[in-house]
């Protein structure tokens, strides 16, 4: 018997789980996968810590968080700043006054300022109400017809006028020449992977892999006091309010023999409808200074979830949204003493600091 069965081993079910161990807790870990770390895991391909489930880079404003991770991993001092490729023409991101300068041929942020704000006049938007509108209203119609449509209606699958508008606040918009893509002020990569990091967190915990918690159920709730659920909350009542809606992707890796550096930078967005991937990864440059005689690339597709699907983002307009509270009403009057954890099991579009301050919190409240 275990105090407590965490279902998946990504960083919200091991951040718990180290969590409650910390508290002399017995924990069982299960994941469906053959691997810990869920989306986070990386795996060593030609001596590249490669992000099998797409790019992902630390980063945060909050020191605990900081502190935390740092505790289970050295962290290197990558600092994430994508170009965009747009019918081959290259653009720096996120949007800055590089981003300006490619586009207008601007220099100053006034110039910047005027031209934007000339865009936004002309398009008649005074209260953004979706993605399209406040995309505009940001950074003015050419670079969200060259820089944001096409990669965002790649990554949704459907347009940006039906998209909320809070996914494209998540970009920075900058009137100074700094091209860091994200506003944080810690950043980095841990130099021997995130799996490292998980494996780390899960130490003194039972971890059974390639163990799909709905099919083994009967067996593992007569294991455990507890179950914390970081899945898809819908899976868990086998979606009988309905499905849901995820995007998912699909990876296709590339190990270049003998080819040192292809791309010159870590992640390549394709923002232009016509290239069928959104992002083209090159791992080592994930890792400043690492020497290696082979370099490992990854092309980026996305797709609308279907049952079977891995599901990488939650969708969350109007109708998921209320589908998700009904969900979680279901999970108060069926099953209390469950807990519902994790981008999945939360439906929230967490970033890995979200997602582990989330986990201590929840951990701290339950034991
Ligand atoms: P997950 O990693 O999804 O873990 C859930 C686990 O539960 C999975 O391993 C799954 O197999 C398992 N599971 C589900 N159902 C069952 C079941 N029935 N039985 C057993 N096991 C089950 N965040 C950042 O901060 N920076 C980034 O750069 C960044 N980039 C991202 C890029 C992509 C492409 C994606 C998809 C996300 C990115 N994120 C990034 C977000 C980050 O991945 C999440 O914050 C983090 O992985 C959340 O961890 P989690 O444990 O909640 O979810
Ligand atoms: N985005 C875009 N063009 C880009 C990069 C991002 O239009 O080249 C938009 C897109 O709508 C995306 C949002 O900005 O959904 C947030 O991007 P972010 O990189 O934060 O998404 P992530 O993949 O990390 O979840």
């Amino acid at each position: 018997m275990y105090d407590y069965l965490i279902v998946g081993a990504g960083l919200t079910g091991s951040v718990i789980a180290h969590e409650l161990r910390g508290r002399g807790k017995s924990v069982l870990v299960v994941d469906k996968r053959k691997h810990i770390a869920g989306n986070i895991f990386t795996e060593n391909i030609s001596g590249i810590h490669v992000h099998v489930y797409g790019a992902h880079i630390f980063h945060t404003n909050s020191k605990a968080a900081w502190d935390y991770v740092n505790q289970f991993a050295d962290f290197n001092r990558f600092t994430n700043s994508p170009i965009a490729n747009y019918k081959g023409e290259i653009y720096s991101l996120p949007f800055s006054m590089y981003t300006f300068n490619k586009m207008w041929g601007v220099k100053t942020p006034e110039e910047a300022r005027a031209k934007i704000e000339s865009q936004k006049r002309e398009s008649g938007i005074t209260n953004p109400a979706n993605l399209e509108e406040q995309a505009i209203s940001l950074v003015g119609r050419d670079i969200y017809e060259r820089l944001i449509k096409g990669y965002t209606e790649k990554q949704w699958g459907r347009p940006c006028s039906e998209l909320p508008a809070f996914i494209i606040k998540r970009l920075p918009v900058r009137y100074t020449y700094d091209n860091n893509y994200f506003n944080a002020l810690y950043q980095g990569i841990p130099v021997s992977g995130f799996t490292e990091m998980v494996n780390r967190l899960l130490e003194g915990c039972d971890v059974r892999l390639s163990c799909d918690y709905l099919t083994n159920r009967s067996e593992l709730d007569g294991l455990a006091g507890k179950v914390i659920f970081t899945g898809q909350i819908d899976s868990y009542f086998g979606y009988s309010l309905g499905h849901l809606e995820y995007r998912t992707l699909r990876f296709e890796h590339e190990v270049m023999k003998g080819i040192t550096n292809f791309q010159g930078n870590a992640v390549i967005n394709w923002t232009d409808i016509d290239v069928p991937y959104m992002r083209t990864i090159e791992h080592k440059h994930f890792y400043p200074g690492l020497e290696t005689d082979s370099t490992v690339l990854t092309h980026e597709y996305s797709a609308e979830w279907r049952p079977g699907d891995e599901p990488y983002y939650p969708v969350n307009n109007e109708r998921n949204n209320s589908l998700c509270g009904e969900y979680r009403k279901l999970a108060r009057e069926k099953c209390p003493d469950v807990i519902f954890a994790g981008r999945l099991g939360e439906y929230k579009y967490y970033d890995m600091d979200a997602a582990l301050l989330r986990a201590v919190e929840i951990a701290a409240q339950i034991s």
